[in-house]
């Protein structure tokens, strides 16, 4: 049976549960449990924190695991990276304060910067050229300028809302980060077959993100029109309508080419449009 290692409470705990049942895979949320057995899937769940997940794949203590890019990157143990999985977004970036005059890497020449990824920022400066004092510590690494311990810092930043409030501005963007799905190296092929079969659920999960059904009704002469508006997986299906000289469009739309689209076909002649949400989509 396969393991999966998820983080036990925080950021990613709630998100990576979710995703998982909307993959038809129950799964317990960690309360005091280190592990438990999904129902759904032939799967265990790993309650872990995150910093750990790295290192457990990697070890093979669980086969899998959901984490941050940003962990995986930290720790620098060798892991398959299998897939992106969309949500836990957020960016590495070095920030100064705000009264800095800031005029490029060159900046931090010398300079003490604080952070809890000092290797991911080591990395960085040695590829850039620049020689500086990094200084790893653990947690409220915002504050370390302001009192006094760094010339700046790099951290995590999802809005920037914390960088403002604590009177830095980010200078440098690192590294994009979001939750991916990490595998052990070296699976047997059991393992590697149901871990396939994981991944095309989660792939199919991921497709119909931010995509519409979008069913309407069209005099059949402006068909020619409407299928070079309209996209599909194929083409769009058309159906015919009781009432002569009509017929049905259905067709898959993503969420951002929407409207323009739905314009598009008013204007050639589009009635009784409806969009509905899609929930699967098997390529
Ligand atoms: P743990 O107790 O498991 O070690 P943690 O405190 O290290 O938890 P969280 O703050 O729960 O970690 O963040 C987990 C992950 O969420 C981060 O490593 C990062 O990949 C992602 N993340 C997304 N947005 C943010 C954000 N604004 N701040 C911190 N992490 C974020
Ligand atoms: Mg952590």
């Amino acid at each position: 049976m396969l393991r999966i290692a998820i983080q036990a409470k925080g950021r990613l705990n709630e998100q990576s549960i979710d995703l998982l049942s909307e993959a038809g895979i129950r799964v317990a949320e960690s309360k005091r449990k280190l592990i438990s057995r999904a129902e759904g899937f032939p799967l265990e769940v790993l309650y872990l924190r995150d910093d750990d997940i790295p290192q457990a794949v990697s070890m093979g203590v669980a086969d899998l695991g959901i984490v941050g890019l940003n962990e995986v990157a930290e720790k620098g143990f060798p892991v398959e990276q299998i897939m992106d999985l969309g949500f836990g977004g957020c960016r590495l970036s070095l920030a100064v304060p705000k009264t800095t005059a800031y005029e490029g890497l060159a900046f931090f020449r010398g300079r003490r910067v604080a952070t809890s990824y000092p290797n991911i920022l080591a990395r960085y400066f040695a590829e850039k050229g620049i020689e500086a004092e990094i200084h790893t510590i653990e947690g409220s690494v915002e504050i370390a300028p302001a009192v006094g311990m760094a010339d700046g810092i790099f951290d995590i930043v999802s809005s920037g809302g914390t960088l403002i409030s604590n009177g830095l501005v980010e200078v440098e963007k690192v590294l994009f980060s979001e939750a991916v799905l990490i595998a052990c190296p070296g699976l047997d092929s059991d393992k590697r077959r149901e871990t396939e079969q994981l991944t095309f659920r989660l792939n199919s999960i991921l497709d119909s993100r931010g995509m519409k059904y979008v069913l309407m009704n069209l005099p059949k002469e402006r068909l020619g029109d409407a299928i070079r508006i309209l996209p599909g997986m194929r083409s769009p299906t058309v159906l015919p309508l009781a009432q002569e000289g009509w017929c049905s469009i259905h067709a898959v739309i993503s969420q951002d080419q929407l409207w323009e689209r739905i314009e598009r076909l008013k204007e050639i002649g589009a009635e009784g449009i409806l969009i509905l949400a899609l929930e699967n989509m098997i390529r």
